[in-house]
Protein backbone atom coordinates (compact mmCIF):
# COMPACT_ATOMS: atom_id res chain seq x y z
CA UNK A 1 0.00 0.00 0.00
CA UNK A 2 2.50 2.56 1.07
CA UNK A 3 4.61 1.46 -1.70
CA UNK A 4 1.79 2.21 -4.17
CA UNK A 5 1.47 5.41 -3.16
CA UNK A 6 4.85 6.09 -3.18
CA UNK A 7 4.61 5.34 -6.45
CA UNK A 8 1.72 7.52 -7.41
CA UNK A 9 3.36 10.30 -5.56
CA UNK A 10 6.83 9.86 -7.50
CA UNK A 11 4.46 9.57 -10.77
CA UNK A 12 2.90 12.80 -10.10
CA UNK A 13 5.74 14.41 -9.51
CA UNK A 14 7.70 13.47 -12.77
CA UNK A 15 4.36 14.78 -14.34
CA UNK A 16 4.56 18.21 -12.86
CA UNK A 17 8.11 18.46 -13.77
CA UNK A 18 6.97 17.56 -16.89
CA UNK A 19 3.95 19.95 -17.48
CA UNK A 20 6.35 22.76 -15.62
CA UNK A 21 8.86 22.34 -18.31
CA UNK A 22 6.65 22.66 -20.95
CA UNK A 23 4.94 25.65 -19.57
CA UNK A 24 8.33 27.01 -19.33
CA UNK A 25 9.28 25.46 -23.05
CA UNK A 26 6.84 27.42 -24.18
CA UNK A 27 7.38 30.49 -22.37
CA UNK A 28 10.97 30.18 -23.99
CA UNK A 29 9.56 29.87 -27.34
CA UNK A 30 7.24 32.42 -26.54
CA UNK A 31 10.12 34.41 -26.70
CA UNK A 32 11.52 33.41 -29.62
CA UNK A 33 8.78 34.31 -31.26
CA UNK A 34 8.03 38.01 -30.51
CA UNK A 35 12.11 38.48 -30.54
CA UNK A 36 11.45 37.48 -34.59
CA UNK A 37 8.49 39.42 -35.15
CA UNK A 38 9.44 42.73 -33.45
CA UNK A 39 13.20 42.74 -34.64
CA UNK A 40 13.65 44.03 -38.95
CA UNK A 41 17.37 43.17 -38.56
CA UNK A 42 16.69 39.90 -40.55
CA UNK A 43 14.58 40.88 -42.91
CA UNK A 44 16.69 44.22 -43.26
CA UNK A 45 19.45 42.07 -43.92
CA UNK A 46 17.50 40.28 -46.96
CA UNK A 47 17.12 43.69 -48.28
CA UNK A 48 20.63 44.07 -47.95
CA UNK A 49 21.69 40.62 -49.45
CA UNK A 50 18.98 41.31 -52.38
CA UNK A 51 19.34 44.77 -53.15
CA UNK A 52 22.90 45.72 -52.59
CA UNK A 53 24.27 42.39 -53.83
CA UNK A 54 21.83 40.99 -55.62
CA UNK A 55 21.81 37.73 -57.40
CA UNK A 56 25.06 35.27 -56.76
CA UNK A 57 25.74 32.65 -59.33
CA UNK A 58 28.41 30.60 -57.49
CA UNK A 59 31.78 31.53 -59.04
CA UNK A 60 30.43 35.15 -59.81
CA UNK A 61 31.95 38.51 -58.07
CA UNK A 62 28.04 39.41 -56.82
CA UNK A 63 29.25 35.38 -54.71
CA UNK A 64 32.19 37.03 -53.10
CA UNK A 65 30.83 40.20 -52.35
CA UNK A 66 27.96 38.01 -50.42
CA UNK A 67 30.79 35.84 -48.65
CA UNK A 68 32.64 38.90 -47.30
CA UNK A 69 28.90 40.37 -46.16
CA UNK A 70 28.03 37.26 -44.06
CA UNK A 71 31.62 37.27 -42.98
CA UNK A 72 31.36 40.96 -41.87
CA UNK A 73 27.55 40.40 -40.62
CA UNK A 74 28.64 37.59 -38.28
CA UNK A 75 31.32 39.62 -37.02
CA UNK A 76 29.25 41.90 -35.86
CA UNK A 77 26.81 39.85 -34.03
CA UNK A 78 29.70 39.24 -31.73
CA UNK A 79 29.82 35.23 -32.11
CA UNK A 80 32.12 32.88 -30.17
CA UNK A 81 33.98 31.77 -34.24
CA UNK A 82 33.41 33.27 -37.22
CA UNK A 83 35.18 31.79 -40.21
CA UNK A 84 35.58 31.30 -43.89
CA UNK A 85 36.22 27.34 -44.96
CA UNK A 86 37.39 27.23 -48.57
CA UNK A 87 35.84 25.39 -51.54
CA UNK A 88 36.48 25.34 -55.34
CA UNK A 89 33.53 26.67 -57.78
CA UNK A 90 32.62 25.81 -60.93
CA UNK A 91 32.50 29.68 -63.10
CA UNK A 92 30.30 29.26 -65.65
CA UNK A 93 28.64 32.82 -67.02
CA UNK A 94 25.48 33.15 -68.87
CA UNK A 95 26.76 36.34 -70.98
CA UNK A 96 24.49 37.97 -73.08
CA UNK A 97 20.75 38.67 -73.04
CA UNK A 98 19.51 35.27 -75.12
CA UNK A 99 17.32 35.61 -77.93
CA UNK A 100 14.32 33.10 -78.67
CA UNK A 101 11.64 33.28 -81.60
CA UNK A 102 10.04 31.10 -84.13
CA UNK A 103 9.12 31.80 -87.37
CA UNK A 104 6.50 30.54 -89.24
CA UNK A 105 5.98 30.77 -92.86
CA UNK A 106 2.32 31.05 -92.44
CA UNK A 107 2.11 32.60 -89.28
CA UNK A 108 5.11 35.51 -89.26
CA UNK A 109 7.79 35.44 -86.74
CA UNK A 110 6.82 35.60 -82.86
CA UNK A 111 9.48 36.18 -79.90
CA UNK A 112 9.85 34.10 -76.69
CA UNK A 113 10.89 35.13 -73.25
CA UNK A 114 13.70 32.48 -72.67
CA UNK A 115 16.48 31.80 -70.69
CA UNK A 116 19.60 29.80 -70.84
CA UNK A 117 19.68 26.72 -68.49
CA UNK A 118 22.38 26.80 -66.02
CA UNK A 119 25.71 25.38 -66.85
CA UNK A 120 24.96 25.37 -70.79
CA UNK A 121 27.04 25.93 -73.71
CA UNK A 122 26.08 28.57 -75.50
CA UNK A 123 24.97 28.65 -79.14
CA UNK A 124 27.87 30.89 -80.68
CA UNK A 125 27.10 33.80 -81.74
CA UNK A 126 25.25 33.00 -84.86
CA UNK A 127 22.48 31.42 -82.95
CA UNK A 128 20.95 27.94 -84.09
CA UNK A 129 17.44 27.63 -86.02
CA UNK A 130 15.93 24.63 -86.66
CA UNK A 131 12.35 22.76 -86.76
CA UNK A 132 11.49 21.38 -83.69
CA UNK A 133 9.59 18.14 -81.98
CA UNK A 134 7.64 18.63 -79.55
CA UNK A 135 7.58 16.13 -76.83
CA UNK A 136 6.41 15.57 -73.11
CA UNK A 137 8.48 12.88 -72.14
CA UNK A 138 11.50 11.10 -72.83
CA UNK A 139 9.73 7.70 -73.69
CA UNK A 140 8.15 9.50 -76.21
CA UNK A 141 11.38 11.21 -77.60
CA UNK A 142 13.25 7.60 -77.92
CA UNK A 143 9.27 6.63 -79.86
CA UNK A 144 10.50 9.74 -82.27
CA UNK A 145 13.63 8.11 -83.22
CA UNK A 146 16.69 9.53 -84.66
CA UNK A 147 15.02 9.59 -87.89
CA UNK A 148 12.57 12.62 -86.25
CA UNK A 149 14.63 14.16 -83.94
CA UNK A 150 18.28 14.31 -86.14
CA UNK A 151 19.00 17.81 -86.75
CA UNK A 152 16.28 19.22 -84.87
CA UNK A 153 15.20 21.17 -81.48
CA UNK A 154 13.30 18.97 -79.05
CA UNK A 155 11.05 20.88 -77.24
CA UNK A 156 10.09 19.39 -74.15
CA UNK A 157 6.47 20.86 -72.73
CA UNK A 158 5.41 18.60 -69.72
CA UNK A 159 3.43 20.89 -68.14
CA UNK A 160 4.35 20.62 -63.88
CA UNK A 161 1.19 18.76 -62.23
CA UNK A 162 -1.53 20.75 -60.74
CA UNK A 163 -2.94 17.93 -58.88
CA UNK A 164 0.34 17.87 -56.03
CA UNK A 165 -0.49 19.52 -52.86
CA UNK A 166 3.20 19.71 -52.09
CA UNK A 167 4.73 21.77 -55.06
CA UNK A 168 7.92 20.95 -54.78
CA UNK A 169 6.61 17.16 -55.53
CA UNK A 170 4.97 19.03 -58.72
CA UNK A 171 8.58 20.42 -59.22
CA UNK A 172 10.64 16.82 -58.93
CA UNK A 173 7.73 15.23 -61.16
CA UNK A 174 8.54 17.64 -64.08
CA UNK A 175 12.11 18.46 -64.17
CA UNK A 176 13.83 15.19 -65.87
CA UNK A 177 13.89 17.44 -68.84
CA UNK A 178 15.70 20.29 -67.58
CA UNK A 179 18.65 18.15 -66.27
CA UNK A 180 19.15 15.29 -68.94
CA UNK A 181 16.63 17.21 -71.81
CA UNK A 182 20.34 18.03 -73.53
CA UNK A 183 22.16 14.62 -73.28
CA UNK A 184 18.81 12.45 -74.50
CA UNK A 185 18.46 14.77 -77.19
CA UNK A 186 21.99 14.98 -78.17
CA UNK A 187 21.70 11.13 -78.08
CA UNK A 188 19.47 10.99 -81.34
CA UNK A 189 21.06 13.98 -83.00
CA UNK A 190 18.96 16.92 -81.81
CA UNK A 191 20.98 19.95 -82.25
CA UNK A 192 19.70 21.90 -79.33
CA UNK A 193 16.63 22.25 -76.63
CA UNK A 194 14.31 24.01 -75.76
CA UNK A 195 12.01 23.10 -72.11
CA UNK A 196 8.68 24.30 -70.50
CA UNK A 197 9.94 26.55 -67.56
CA UNK A 198 9.03 23.90 -64.40
CA UNK A 199 6.48 26.00 -62.50
CA UNK A 200 2.91 26.02 -61.67
CA UNK A 201 2.30 29.76 -62.81
CA UNK A 202 0.91 30.50 -65.83
CA UNK A 203 2.71 33.63 -66.92
CA UNK A 204 6.16 35.12 -68.79
CA UNK A 205 8.45 34.34 -66.60
CA UNK A 206 11.05 31.77 -67.94
CA UNK A 207 13.00 29.96 -65.19
CA UNK A 208 16.77 28.47 -65.32
CA UNK A 209 17.95 25.72 -63.48
CA UNK A 210 21.03 23.27 -63.70
CA UNK A 211 21.44 21.25 -66.83
CA UNK A 212 23.60 18.29 -66.95
CA UNK A 213 25.93 16.95 -69.71
CA UNK A 214 27.49 13.08 -70.11
CA UNK A 215 31.07 13.00 -71.19
CA UNK A 216 30.45 10.69 -74.17
CA UNK A 217 27.31 12.80 -75.50
CA UNK A 218 27.97 16.06 -77.65
CA UNK A 219 26.99 18.92 -75.45
CA UNK A 220 24.09 20.88 -77.50
CA UNK A 221 22.66 24.06 -76.22
CA UNK A 222 19.40 24.00 -73.73
CA UNK A 223 17.00 27.45 -72.92
CA UNK A 224 14.02 27.60 -71.22
CA UNK A 225 10.90 29.42 -72.28
CA UNK A 226 7.80 30.73 -70.39
CA UNK A 227 4.71 28.65 -69.44
CA UNK A 228 3.08 31.22 -71.57
CA UNK A 229 5.25 31.02 -74.67
CA UNK A 230 5.50 27.07 -73.98
CA UNK A 231 1.37 26.95 -74.99
CA UNK A 232 1.85 29.38 -77.41
CA UNK A 233 4.24 27.76 -79.28
CA UNK A 234 2.63 23.91 -78.99
CA UNK A 235 -0.84 25.81 -80.61
CA UNK A 236 1.19 27.57 -83.43
CA UNK A 237 3.27 23.99 -83.98
CA UNK A 238 -0.28 22.27 -84.26
CA UNK A 239 -0.98 24.32 -87.17
CA UNK A 240 2.18 24.59 -88.75
CA UNK A 241 4.68 21.31 -88.28
CA UNK A 242 7.17 23.09 -90.37
CA UNK A 243 8.19 26.73 -88.25
CA UNK A 244 11.33 26.80 -87.12
CA UNK A 245 12.73 27.78 -84.00
CA UNK A 246 16.06 29.94 -84.01
CA UNK A 247 17.60 30.64 -80.26
CA UNK A 248 20.85 32.50 -79.20
CA UNK A 249 22.98 32.18 -76.35
CA UNK A 250 26.45 32.92 -75.38
CA UNK A 251 26.99 31.20 -71.90
CA UNK A 252 30.47 29.93 -71.18
CA UNK A 253 32.43 27.99 -68.64
CA UNK A 254 35.58 29.56 -67.44
CA UNK A 255 38.17 27.44 -65.04
CA UNK A 256 37.12 26.94 -61.55
CA UNK A 257 37.53 29.29 -59.00
CA UNK A 258 38.63 29.62 -55.17
CA UNK A 259 34.94 30.34 -53.14
CA UNK A 260 34.10 30.04 -49.59
CA UNK A 261 31.32 28.69 -46.91
CA UNK A 262 30.81 31.46 -44.11
CA UNK A 263 30.56 30.05 -40.50
CA UNK A 264 29.51 31.21 -37.73
CA UNK A 265 29.16 29.50 -33.67
CA UNK A 266 27.89 30.56 -30.61
CA UNK A 267 30.06 27.98 -28.35
CA UNK A 268 28.03 25.77 -26.37
CA UNK A 269 28.24 25.71 -22.58
CA UNK A 270 28.15 22.28 -22.07
CA UNK A 271 29.06 20.32 -24.71
CA UNK A 272 31.09 22.80 -26.85
CA UNK A 273 32.45 19.94 -28.83
CA UNK A 274 28.74 18.88 -30.28
CA UNK A 275 27.45 20.66 -32.48
CA UNK A 276 23.67 21.97 -34.16
CA UNK A 277 24.43 23.06 -37.98
CA UNK A 278 21.51 25.34 -39.23
CA UNK A 279 22.12 27.01 -42.17
CA UNK A 280 21.24 28.32 -45.71
CA UNK A 281 22.62 28.22 -49.46
CA UNK A 282 24.22 31.84 -49.84
CA UNK A 283 24.35 31.44 -54.12
CA UNK A 284 21.26 31.96 -56.04
CA UNK A 285 20.74 31.73 -60.14
CA UNK A 286 22.33 34.87 -61.87
CA UNK A 287 18.90 35.98 -62.81
CA UNK A 288 16.01 37.67 -60.20
CA UNK A 289 18.03 38.36 -56.50
CA UNK A 290 17.95 34.91 -55.12
CA UNK A 291 15.24 35.92 -52.30
CA UNK A 292 13.71 33.13 -51.97
CA UNK A 293 15.62 30.77 -53.56
CA UNK A 294 17.62 30.74 -50.52
CA UNK A 295 18.15 34.59 -49.42
CA UNK A 296 15.35 33.59 -47.15
CA UNK A 297 17.08 30.58 -45.77
CA UNK A 298 19.96 31.99 -45.21
CA UNK A 299 18.50 34.80 -42.97
CA UNK A 300 16.22 32.31 -41.16
CA UNK A 301 19.40 30.99 -39.62
CA UNK A 302 21.14 33.92 -39.19
CA UNK A 303 18.40 34.77 -37.23
CA UNK A 304 18.80 31.85 -34.88
CA UNK A 305 22.22 32.97 -34.01
CA UNK A 306 21.07 36.86 -33.74
CA UNK A 307 17.66 35.80 -31.89
CA UNK A 308 19.81 33.78 -28.73
CA UNK A 309 22.13 36.69 -28.32
CA UNK A 310 19.24 39.09 -28.29
CA UNK A 311 17.69 36.58 -25.48
CA UNK A 312 20.67 36.01 -23.66
CA UNK A 313 20.86 32.71 -23.87
CA UNK A 314 23.78 30.32 -23.98
CA UNK A 315 22.89 26.95 -25.54
CA UNK A 316 24.46 23.52 -24.44
CA UNK A 317 25.63 22.84 -27.39
CA UNK A 318 27.16 24.70 -30.03
CA UNK A 319 25.07 26.14 -32.20
CA UNK A 320 26.92 26.29 -35.80
CA UNK A 321 25.72 28.61 -39.00
CA UNK A 322 26.72 27.84 -42.27
CA UNK A 323 26.24 29.92 -45.63
CA UNK A 324 26.74 27.20 -47.92
CA UNK A 325 28.22 28.34 -51.29
CA UNK A 326 27.28 26.47 -54.58
CA UNK A 327 24.38 24.69 -53.77
CA UNK A 328 22.64 24.99 -57.37
CA UNK A 329 25.17 24.15 -59.44
CA UNK A 330 27.51 21.39 -58.19
CA UNK A 331 26.81 21.54 -54.51
CA UNK A 332 30.59 22.41 -53.62
CA UNK A 333 29.78 23.81 -50.32
CA UNK A 334 27.92 20.96 -48.70
CA UNK A 335 30.61 18.70 -49.88
CA UNK A 336 33.26 20.76 -48.51
CA UNK A 337 31.67 20.77 -45.22
CA UNK A 338 30.60 17.25 -44.72
CA UNK A 339 34.39 16.27 -45.87
CA UNK A 340 35.74 19.19 -43.39
CA UNK A 341 33.21 17.50 -40.51
CA UNK A 342 34.30 13.86 -41.30
CA UNK A 343 38.35 14.68 -41.31
CA UNK A 344 38.21 16.52 -37.92
CA UNK A 345 35.75 14.02 -36.60
CA UNK A 346 33.38 16.52 -35.23
CA UNK A 347 30.73 15.22 -33.49
CA UNK A 348 27.25 16.62 -34.66
CA UNK A 349 23.67 16.43 -32.98
CA UNK A 350 21.53 17.26 -35.85
CA UNK A 351 21.98 19.30 -39.05
CA UNK A 352 19.06 22.05 -39.91
CA UNK A 353 19.03 23.99 -43.50
CA UNK A 354 16.31 26.46 -44.70
CA UNK A 355 15.73 26.57 -48.46
CA UNK A 356 12.07 26.02 -49.31
CA UNK A 357 11.72 29.99 -49.54
CA UNK A 358 10.41 32.61 -47.33
CA UNK A 359 6.68 32.10 -46.94
CA UNK A 360 4.86 30.57 -43.93
CA UNK A 361 6.19 28.03 -42.42
CA UNK A 362 4.70 25.34 -41.12
CA UNK A 363 6.34 22.35 -40.53
CA UNK A 364 9.83 20.11 -41.06
CA UNK A 365 10.69 17.31 -43.17
CA UNK A 366 13.56 14.89 -41.77
CA UNK A 367 15.93 11.99 -42.76
CA UNK A 368 16.38 10.98 -39.48
CA UNK A 369 16.04 7.38 -37.74
CA UNK A 370 12.72 6.16 -36.22
CA UNK A 371 13.72 7.16 -32.51
CA UNK A 372 15.16 10.43 -33.60
CA UNK A 373 11.49 11.00 -35.95
CA UNK A 374 9.54 10.12 -32.76
CA UNK A 375 11.67 12.31 -30.30
CA UNK A 376 11.41 15.67 -32.90
CA UNK A 377 7.76 15.07 -33.52
CA UNK A 378 7.22 14.87 -29.74
CA UNK A 379 8.19 18.54 -30.01
CA UNK A 380 4.72 19.34 -32.16
CA UNK A 381 2.63 20.23 -29.50
CA UNK A 382 5.21 23.03 -28.38
CA UNK A 383 5.15 24.11 -32.21
CA UNK A 384 1.57 23.69 -33.34
CA UNK A 385 0.54 27.49 -31.92
CA UNK A 386 2.63 28.73 -34.24
CA UNK A 387 1.36 26.78 -37.49
CA UNK A 388 4.22 24.13 -37.23
CA UNK A 389 2.32 21.04 -37.94
CA UNK A 390 4.45 18.87 -40.58
CA UNK A 391 6.44 16.83 -39.02
CA UNK A 392 7.05 14.29 -42.03
CA UNK A 393 10.04 12.42 -43.20
CA UNK A 394 11.41 13.12 -46.32
CA UNK A 395 14.23 14.72 -48.50
CA UNK A 396 15.33 17.65 -46.10
CA UNK A 397 17.95 20.02 -47.59
CA UNK A 398 20.52 19.72 -50.13
CA UNK A 399 23.53 21.24 -48.75
CA UNK A 400 23.52 18.91 -45.51
CA UNK A 401 22.52 15.99 -47.71
CA UNK A 402 26.37 15.18 -48.16
CA UNK A 403 26.27 14.70 -44.00
CA UNK A 404 24.18 11.52 -44.41
CA UNK A 405 26.08 8.32 -42.95
CA UNK A 406 26.90 10.55 -39.71
CA UNK A 407 23.86 8.73 -37.81
CA UNK A 408 22.04 12.30 -36.82
CA UNK A 409 19.07 13.74 -38.67
CA UNK A 410 19.13 16.30 -41.05
CA UNK A 411 15.86 18.79 -41.34
CA UNK A 412 14.79 20.78 -43.60
CA UNK A 413 12.25 23.89 -42.31
CA UNK A 414 9.00 23.36 -44.45
CA UNK A 415 7.33 26.45 -45.62
CA UNK A 416 3.73 26.75 -47.84
CA UNK A 417 4.99 25.95 -51.06
CA UNK A 418 1.36 26.90 -52.94
CA UNK A 419 3.62 30.40 -54.05
CA UNK A 420 7.42 28.87 -53.88
CA UNK A 421 7.80 27.85 -57.71
CA UNK A 422 6.08 31.21 -59.33
CA UNK A 423 9.43 32.15 -57.85
CA UNK A 424 12.24 30.17 -58.07
CA UNK A 425 15.13 30.21 -60.49
CA UNK A 426 13.05 32.95 -62.34
CA UNK A 427 14.00 37.14 -62.66
CA UNK A 428 10.81 37.03 -59.85
CA UNK A 429 12.51 35.83 -57.35
CA UNK A 430 13.05 39.67 -55.86
CA UNK A 431 13.02 40.95 -52.26
CA UNK A 432 9.51 42.18 -53.01
CA UNK A 433 8.19 38.78 -52.94
CA UNK A 434 9.23 38.35 -49.61
CA UNK A 435 6.56 39.51 -47.20
CA UNK A 436 8.21 40.63 -43.55
CA UNK A 437 6.16 38.63 -41.71
CA UNK A 438 6.39 35.50 -43.41
CA UNK A 439 10.18 35.80 -43.44
CA UNK A 440 10.63 36.84 -39.01
CA UNK A 441 8.48 33.50 -38.67
CA UNK A 442 10.73 31.38 -40.89
CA UNK A 443 13.54 32.55 -38.10
CA UNK A 444 11.11 31.92 -35.42
CA UNK A 445 10.54 28.10 -36.15
CA UNK A 446 14.23 27.57 -37.11
CA UNK A 447 15.25 29.12 -33.65
CA UNK A 448 12.65 27.35 -31.81
CA UNK A 449 13.64 24.16 -33.08
CA UNK A 450 17.13 24.20 -32.55
CA UNK A 451 16.22 25.17 -28.86
CA UNK A 452 14.26 22.35 -28.14
CA UNK A 453 17.10 19.90 -29.92
CA UNK A 454 19.52 21.73 -28.01
CA UNK A 455 17.64 21.23 -24.36
CA UNK A 456 15.93 17.53 -24.90
CA UNK A 457 18.40 16.29 -27.68
CA UNK A 458 17.29 13.77 -30.45
CA UNK A 459 17.07 10.63 -29.08
ZN1 LIG B 1 17.71 26.67 -53.05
Amino acid sequence: MIKNLLFSFLILLSFNNYITAQQSDSAIIGNFYREALTSDEGYNNLRYLCKNIGHRVAGSIQSEYAVEWVYKTLSEMKLDTVYTQECMVRNWERGEREYCYFNSEMFGRKELNCCALGTSIGTGKDGIKANIVEVKSFEELQKLGRKNVEGKIVFFNNPAKQEFFNTFEAYGDAVGPRVHGAVEGARLGAIGIIIRSVTLAKYDFPHTGVMRYADSVTKIPAIAISTNDADLLSRYLKMDKSLEVYFRTTCEEFPEKVSHNVIGEIKGSVYPDEIIVVGGHLDSWDIGEGAHDDGAGVIHAMEVLRIYKALNIRPQHTIRFVAFMDEEIAQRGGRKYAEVVKQKNEKHIAALESDAGGTVPNGFIMEATDEQFNKISSFRNLLMPYGIYFFITGGSAVDIYYLKDLGFPRIGLMCDSQRYFDFHHSANDTFENIHPRELKLGGAALSSLVYLIDTYGVQ
